[in-house]
């Protein structure tokens, strides 16, 4: 299936920076933003085109480009123009309902652009994409990198570059993305892949897995986050499925078996239960972390912000070893105080969700900036003696 020549719209945006309620722990992000609207990489499985984003046009072919985008950006930004000074945290640059380095980047420059007001503003930054044209912006990306920090990570469904251009007509090759984050790695950033979406009965299998992870591990990967396919009825799914009856058609009944009505588009539980095992054993016998470590974004996040990272990582990584896990809960409860949390240290064992060996891990996060429970889960170094 080829990718489309973009056909573009432009538009004015009224705002680019979106503020999360929340630090994002899958990205360690504070802020996100979409320049685009629609992504001519045209991925079989792009969940943008579902209509709940309400994207224009013929997803693949159509973008829409904010063309004040850097204008509003800078007043976004810009402290002087500001009521309130923005809370440190990374910028996350990838996602959503377009992929930043997209062929319309070449002409417009929206990247690139936002990239020199994030070095201006001196904030961290974090890149996500499937294209190999950030390394135009390589020298910029140290620029931040260099003063504050800028983590480079590619999503990917798989290392095969033939299933690749069947589901990804648009995006790079694999084998090129792994050379451009290696390059990247080679001059001291830290780099992630996203292995998401693992496509059901074709990228899915322990074997295509382990050749995926381990084409990551090759080129020193810092993490790998993992993540199954989800198929929202209309638009989405219905694209999708053309697309897979073109390269398989005796795969629709498996896919309709596992995607029967479920109104997030979410497989059946046992089958995202079964390929996060999967996944999870294959890391960890290579001793490659699946959220993203500490050292990476550590010093640049605020306090409230790493409680909420870590116990939102430990949550997921107990939950991958089948243990039951209340952090959720405790990082509701954390992420509503509004003051500092050394401030209310005393009272936490009274909130919600919060019991005392959890109020004891967060004090050891305020007092230390890590939790040797946490670090012996992500990364398998040994708990110290309590
Ligand atoms: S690169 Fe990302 S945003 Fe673009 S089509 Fe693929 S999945 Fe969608």
């Amino acid at each position: 299936m080829a990718a489309h020549c973009p056909q573009v719209t432009e538009i004015e945006a009224k705002s680019i920076l979106r503020k999360q309620k929340k630090v994002e722990s899958w990205f360690v992000s504070r802020y996100g933003m979409n320049l685009y609207r629609g992504c001519s990489h045209n991925c079989a499985y792009c969940d943008g085109r579902a209509e709940k984003y309400q994207v224009e046009g013929e997803f693949g072919r159509d973008v829409a480009v904010k063309k004040n985008a850097i204008e509003v950006l800078q007043r976004e930004l810009d402290p002087q123009r500001r009521r309130k000074p923005l809370k440190r945290g990374f910028v996350f640059v990838g996602g959503g309902v377009c992929d930043s380095y997209q062929a319309i980047e070449l002409r417009y420059e929206s990247t690139r652009q936002a990239l020199e007001l994030i070095a201006r503003y001196d904030l961290p930054v974090h890149m996500l994409t499937k294209s190999t044209q950030i390394e135009r912006d390589f020298e910029l990306l140290r620029r931040i990198h260099d003063r504050s920090r800028a983590i480079i990570s590619m999503s990917f469904s798989s290392a095969d570059d033939a299933i690749s251009a069947h589901f990804e007509p648009g995006a790079s090759r694999p084998s090129h993305r792994l050379k451009t984050l290696a390059k990247f790695k080679k001059a001291g950033f830290p780099i992630g892949m996203y292995l998401m979406p693992a496509l059901p009965f074709i990228t899915d299998s322990p074997a295509k897995i382990a050749e995926t992870v381990q084409s990551a591990k090759d080129i020193g990967i810092d993490f790998i986050i993992f993540g199954g396919l989800t198929l929202k009825a209309g638009r989405q799914q219905h694209h999708f499925y053309a697309v897979l009856r073109d390269y398989d058609a005796s795969l629709i009944p498996k896919y309709e078996d596992i995607y029967s009505s479920n109104p997030w588009g979410e497989a059946r539980k046992d089958y995202y239960y079964s390929i996060q095992n999967t996944f999870a054993e294959i890391a960890s016998s290579l001793q490659i972390p699946v959220r993203i470590p500490p050292f990476i974004w550590h010093d640049f996040v605020d306090e409230t912000d790493r409680v909420v990272i870590i116990l939102e990582h430990i949550d997921y990584l107990l939950k991958l070893k089948k243990r039951t896990s209340s952090y959720g809960y405790a990082v509701y409860s954390i992420s509503q105080v509004q003051e500092p949390l050394q401030n209310v240290r005393q009272q936490l064992h009274n909130m919600k969700g919060i019991g005392p060996s959890t109020a004891r891990l967060i004090c050891e996060i305020l007092d230390t900036g890590s939790s040797a429970f946490y670090e012996w889960l992500l990364l398998g170094k040994k708990p110290l003696q309590k």
